[in-house]
């Protein structure tokens, strides 16, 4: 059987260390870390996500506030709320809650915002310094997968690494980091012939691609470590008799359940460690957000 890897755990952990040093930090230098978040429209798992970084910042001790403008708000007023936040010397790390409505440039946005205060890392200048090793803001969702490793002390160097999807904001960068910590690794997307080959030969396997059962027991190498990043939210009506059974509780309360890309009944008698969906990546997220924006606000108290 697999180790349980568990992001609610590890996660709770972070919390709690970034909670001390909130006190810290006030105490020593009178700044409370203030995250600013930006939500445009109405999207109901947007609105859930900022829920829950609000909440996480309110756990730890943070400033938070949240702009929430209409779907229809323009560029321009979106720009301008940027430069709001920008300029605060109280908010030191911001954010742009995406998707953002088709009408509005993601990239132009994502430029405007400054690179000290782009604690989601997804300014190009970030991206560079991830690539080039030095000191800058690392996407939250990766940054949650290298911490869990090391925390469990799994062992990167040295390794096979087989990252499934290339997104901007994951999958990319998570393979910049299986790099960046020596492994040896092997991007897997949409256009890669034989994915098998690629999921089997690999001691760590990382997913983020957003399609249930998308790696079966077969795919994968025996006594792998199986990070799976998937979020599917399945209802009832469309869920199989297995899974129905397994997550019956859920089904029965929500009418649905979440579930990851991996087959987990599968996959899991197989692996040496495995993270669950829910429980797993997910919660990790926050907190990597929450230890961005602290060292953000630490390199402000450094500055003044
Ligand atoms: P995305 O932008 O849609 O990227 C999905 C990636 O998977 C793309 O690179 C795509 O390749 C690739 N892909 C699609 N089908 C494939 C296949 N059959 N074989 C191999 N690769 C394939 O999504 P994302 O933002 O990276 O998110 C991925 C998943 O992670 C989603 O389920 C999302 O909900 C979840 N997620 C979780 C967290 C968390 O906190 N746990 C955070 C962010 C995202 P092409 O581009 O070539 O089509």
């Amino acid at each position: 059987m697999a180790k349980l890897i568990s992001g609610v755990k590890i996660s709770s952990d972070i919390k709690n260390e970034i909670k001390e040093e909130v006190k810290e930090l006030i105490r020593v230098k009178g700044i409370r870390p203030g995250l600013g978040v930006i939500l445009v429209g109405e999207d109901p798992a947007s609105r859930v996500y900022v829920a829950n970084k609000e909440k996480g910042c309110a756990e730890v001790g943070f400033l938070s506030e949240t702009a929430r403008m209409p779907a229809d708000a323009t560029e321009e007023q979106v720009l301008k709320q940027i430069n709001l936040y920008q300029k605060r010397e109280d908010i030191h790390g911001l954010l742009v809650q995406l998707p953002l409505p088709s009408h509005i440039n993601k990239d132009k946005i994502l430029h405007a915002i400054s690179p000290d205060k782009d604690v989601d890392g997804f300014h190009p200048v970030n991206i560079g310094k991830l690539v080039a090793q030095q000191e800058g803001f690392v996407p939250a969702t990766p940054a949650g997968v290298i911490e869990m490793m090391k925390r469990e002390e799994i062992k990167i160097k040295g390794k096979n690494a087989t990252m499934v999807g290339h997104s901007e904001i994951v999958g990319k960068p998570c393979a910049l980091l299986l790099l960046n910590e020596w492994a040896t690794v092997t991007v897997c997307h949409i256009e890669t012939r034989d994915l098998k080959y690629h999921t089997r030969n690999a001691d760590i396997l990382v997913v983020a691609v957003g399609k249930p059962k998308l790696i079966s027991g077969d795919m994968v190498k025996e006594g792998a470590v199986v990070i799976d990043i998937g979020i599917n939210r399945i209802t009832a009506d469309k869920a199989d008799e297995k899974l129905l059974e397994w997550r019956k509780d859920d089904f029965d309360k929500k009418g649905a359940t979440l579930v990851g890309d991996v087959d987990f009944q599968e996959v899991e008698p197989r692996a040496s460690a495995i993270t669950p969906v829910p429980g797993g990546v997910g919660p990790m997220t926050i907190a990597m957000l929450l230890k961005n924006t602290l060292q953000s606000a630490k390199r402000f108290a450094d500055i003044r």
